[in-house]
């Protein structure tokens, strides 16, 4: 059994439409669906804000290196162009932590790093993820290290990026 924490954002075209496609196309392997939030973009592109919100999935038979494959085909069917780096897009899916049965993967392949290198600096993935699963833990730095306690050493208007709204994912 694996299962993949999903970190989803959007800042271009239907922005709730595009994280639903998500949900859909993973259809019965979802486990949870965070509240949605909103968070203005990183990284010095002028842009719009992201909604993200983050995904629980259970796959028995899906490697990592499958998830990632699957989370690349939702990107693209969401009609993802790659043309700025940093820059909008309609749908970014990424793979925060990999579970196979009970042990966290870890690699640090840079087609797919695991757990996530930024996640845990990210209160828009950490905010999200602590939403269905307060109990989380992600290895940072060779620690496995409770989520409350990395979101909290975050600066604190980092924190407050990220804003909730009335928008719902359905499931
Ligand atoms: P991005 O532009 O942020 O969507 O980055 C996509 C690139 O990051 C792809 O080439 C992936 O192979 C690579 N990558 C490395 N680790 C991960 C991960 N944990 N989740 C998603 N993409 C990853």
């Amino acid at each position: 059994m694996t299962r993949a924490v999903l970190s989803i954002g959007s800042n271009l075209g239907d922005r709730l439409g595009h994280l639903q496609s998500v949900v859909d196309g993973l259809g019965v392997a979802v486990r949870a669906v965070s509240p949605v939030y909103e968070t203005d973009a990183w990284g010095g592109v002028e842009q719009g804000p992201f909604l993200n919100a983050v995904v629980l999935a259970d796959d028995p038979g899906l490697s990592p290196a499958g998830w990632l494959r699957r989370c690349q085909d939702l990107e693209t069917a969401a009609g993802r162009v790659r043309e700025i780096h940093w820059g909008p897009r309609t749908l970014d899916v990424d793979i925060v932590a990999c579970r196979d049965g009970l042990e966290q993967v870890r690699s640090s392949d840079p087609e797919l790093t695991l757990p996530h290198p930024y996640a845990h600096l990210r209160a828009f993935v950490l905010i999200p993820w602590l939403a269905v699963d307060p109990a989380a833990r992600l290895w940072v730095t060779g620690l496995d290290r409770p989520v409350t306690e990395l979101l909290a050493e975050l600066d604190a208007r980092e924190r407050d990026g990220v804003r909730p709204t009335d928008l719902v994912l359905s499931n």
